[in-house]
């Protein structure tokens, strides 16, 4: 069995919902939107100062730079939001 959208936006962040729900809200178009993390439900999510909380768990990409040359070689923790909601759900 095979699926068809008109449309496939991958990322539930903050670009992907918004793309999702403008497309969606025409009449008889389909829109299938595919996120890589889980449900925006963790309590920090909904608290502002809770953010942090956020960091190197489930929710997070866990990425860092390459290594900054001004910084002495040094690599930086980069957040990056892997959840529905995106980095938006774990921004300040
Ligand atoms: C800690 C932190 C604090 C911030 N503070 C602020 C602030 O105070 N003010 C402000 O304006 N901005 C802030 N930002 C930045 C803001 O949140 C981002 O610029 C914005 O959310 C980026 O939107 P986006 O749609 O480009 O990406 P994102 O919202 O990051 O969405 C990308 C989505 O794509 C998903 N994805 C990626 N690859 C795949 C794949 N292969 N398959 C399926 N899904 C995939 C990810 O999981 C993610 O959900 C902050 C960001 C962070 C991380």
């Amino acid at each position: 069995m095979s699926t068809e959208y008109d449309y496939v936006i991958v990322g539930a962040g903050s670009a992907g919902c918004v793309l999702a729900n403008r497309l969606s809200a025409e009449e008889g178009v389909s829109v299938a939107l595919i996120e890589a993390g889980g449900a925006d439900d963790k309590t920090e999510i909904r608290i502002p100062a809770g953010f942090k909380k956020l960091f190197k768990t489930s929710c997070d990409w866990n990425f860092s730079t390459v290594p900054q040359a001004e910084m002495d070689g040094r690599r930086l923790y980069w957040p990056r939001g892997r959840v529905l909601g995106g980095s938006s759900s774990m921004n300040a």
